[in-house]
């Protein structure tokens, strides 16, 4: 059995669009001015117009992970973060990005980039909070608005390649990645902007710090994480973990940083099982050689130090392996002790709705509503799983249900909507959920070209019309704002 990431094919689709469920909506309303000083280097809408072509260059050079698990943590973690942080109102959106390479990184518009391999190197999950703390901070604190001044010298899709090419750790490798037209010293300057000063770094540190204590985590996990990349440097040689290109560690920082977090003391959380799964489910699904994977779980769930985290993953290998039978009886086997946590309930209806046991896994999906009303992650697989039971009715009301949620508002969400609509619903209802995909992924134009297509549908209800017409009002404002600039 191929594996796909578990996003089926009825999430992706036949709407061609970029791959990714990293969407937020944002329009230049919503940005608070933080008060910058000086106010000339960049208004809050050309940090969204930076933001969202930013974006767009990091789906053209990179993988995004799209399963919906490991996207949902980090953006929960995000999210609690954020809500404790100096800017709780401030619309950041956290992805992460299937590379190896110990990474992440803060991009104009708030987008936060975490890169699989600081998720599997991070020990804990305050270690993977600090560092997320401490890209929130560089976003709050504005440093990186040097960056952003490029922005008005060159034009604007360039150098949003150019940030995402460096930050992303390409641009040394593929020098034309996104950057045609950019010259050495253009590069070099960026370069230059991009990283992060020492006094840069310890702010970033203390206020990330402080926010870790205030969401309840253990703040020593942003020092313990800084102590052990600046240790792997070492070893690493010249092919130095990417993060600390843009961030540079010294021990003077991390000796600071640990009296920092020793003003908080020890917070509560040091883990979470949560995190644990997580990251078994990005090694093993992850993982090149499924066969592998499956000795290696083998063997660990034999230790005597053996928990949840490694049936879990021994659960994952067997169905990656093509053994969905052996795979059910471990997530049934950790259900007896822990019946209500997602992550197995949402495996067990995986695993049983691709070996055709379609009313099992839509009843576990529906039972696990039941148990978390409003849950997002578990209402985009039901809502995936409808729809490839056939039953693009049922999911055409149960994403429409959803969206009365802003929160569910999503690319990701928007996307089923129109592929349920274009089975069971009227035609104009598919350029409507299409037109909302293409504005948050930074294309209002195409959104405007969706909503015009939709109104010349016939047999439109005044009401909808009136509706599609207040979009497309609101749409052409974005982007009158836009190419005012
Ligand atoms: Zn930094």
């Amino acid at each position: 059995m191929k594996f796909r990431w578990l996003i089926t094919a009825v999430l992706s689709g036949t709407l061609v669009y970029p791959h990714s469920f990293v969407s937020s909506e944002i329009t230049g309303n919503d940005l608070p001015d933080f008060g910058d000083s000086s106010g000339s280097l960049i208004s809050p809408a050309q940090e969204v117009e930076l933001g969202a072509a930013f974006m767009n260059s990091i789906r053209a050079q990179a993988t995004l992970v799209s399963d919906p698990e490991i996207d949902g943590y980090i953006r929960q973690l995000g999210d609690r973060l954020v809500a404790n942080s100096d800017a709780p109102s401030y619309p950041f959106t956290f992805f992460v990005v299937k590379d190896s390479s110990v990474n992440a990184f803060a991009g104009p518009g708030g987008y936060i980039g975490i890169h699989t391999g600081l998720m599997l190197t991070a020990r804990n999950e305050s270690e993977l909070a600090g560092v997320m703390a401490h890209e929130i901070a560089h976003v709050t604190q504005r440093h990186l608005l040097r960056a952003y001044e490029s922005a008005n010298q060159m034009n604007l899709p360039t150098v949003a390649g150019m940030i995402a090419a460096i930050l992303l750790g390409v641009a040394t490798e593929n020098a034309d990645a996104g950057i045609a037209g950019v010259s050495a010293i253009q590069a070099g300057n960026i370069q230059r902007q991009l990283n992060f000063t020492r006094a840069n770094e310890k702010e970033a540190d203390r206020i990330g710090i402080q926010t870790l204590a205030r969401s309840g985590i253990d703040p020593y996990g942003m020092p313990s994480f800084f102590e052990r990349l600046h240790q792997s440097t070492r070893l690493y040689g010249n092919s130095m973990p990417e993060f600390l290109s843009t961030h540079p560690v010294t021990t003077d920082r991390i000796a600071e940083s640990m009296s920092r977090a020793e003003e908080y003391g020890h917070g509560k959380e040091l883990d979470s099982l949560e995190f644990q799964l997580i990251r078994v489910r990005l090694q093993v699904l992850d993982s090149n050689n499924p066969q592998t994977a499956l000795k290696d779980y083998q063997s660990r769930v034999k230790k005597a130090s053996a928990g949840p985290a490694e049936h879990y993953g021994l659960a994952l290998a067997y169905w990656r392996n093509g053994a969905d039978e052996k795979a059910q009886k471990q997530l049934l086997a950790l259900m007896k002790d822990d019946p209500d946590r997602t992550t197995y309930r949402t495996a067990l209806a995986q695993i049983q709705l691709e070996s055709g046991q379609t009313q099992e896994a839509l009843s576990l999906y529906k039972d696990t509503l039941s148990l978390y009303p409003g849950d997002l992650i578990i209402g985009q697989y039901y809502v995936a799983a409808l729809i490839q039971a056939g039953q693009a009715k049922q999911a055409r009301a149960q994403v429409q249900k959803m969206l009365r949620n802003k929160q569910a508002r999503t690319a990701g969400i928007y996307k089923l909507w129109a592929k349920a609509a274009s089975i069971s619903g009227p035609a104009w209802e598919t350029n409507v959920a299409s037109a909302e995909v293409y504005n948050l992924y930074g294309s209002p134009k195409l959104a405007i070209d969706q909503l015009k297509q939709a109104l010349n549908h016939k047999g439109l209800s005044q009401y909808d019309q009136a509706r599609i017409q207040a979009r497309l009002k609101e749409l052409k404002q974005i982007l009158a704002a836009r190419q005012k600039r």
